[in-house]
């Protein structure tokens, strides 16, 4: 069954988009850690990390280090962090995370948006690709 995440990728459910690759995709998370928390996805479906092939994990960086130099120019943060977990959806992804504090990288720790302020963030996130 496809993942929830190539389900995003297909369209079959909306998301708030940033960007988007022949190989790789990059959207909002819907249950931020912070303020423009997005999460890098290749298309192609792997679980793990570590078993991605050499040159899409060189690539899946290559594309998060894009979107990280975005989220750093558009949004007030100390810097971005980086998280790989995987444990709530089985499709490789990176969280990057624009932090101030440590609990931002925590995540438990979340913060909730407007359907409006999302719209607005990715609007932002992309002009500054
Ligand atoms: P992980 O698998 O790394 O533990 O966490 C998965 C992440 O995906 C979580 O931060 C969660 O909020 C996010 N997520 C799960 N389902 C959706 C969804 O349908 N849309 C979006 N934009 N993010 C999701």
């Amino acid at each position: 069954m496809a993942s929830i995440f190539t389900k995003i990728i297909n369209g079959e459910i909306p998301c708030y988009k940033i960007a988007e690759t022949e190989d790789f995709f990059a959207f909002l998370d819907i249950n931020p850690n912070a303020k423009g928390h997005t999460l890098c996805v290749p298309k192609q479906e792997v679980n793990k990390i570590m078993d991605l092939d050499e040159k899409t994990y060189m690539e899946l960086m290559a594309f998060s280090r894009r979107i990280g130099q975005a989220l750093e120019k558009t949004i007030d943060c100390n810097r971005v962090g980086i998280a790989v977990i995987g444990l709530e959806v089985p499709h490789v992804h990176v969280h990057l995370i624009p932090i101030n504090e440590m609990r931002d990288m925590t995540f438990s720790h979340k913060v909730s948006l407007t359907e409006q302020e999302f719209v607005e963030l990715a609007a932002a996130i992309r002009e500054n690709l």
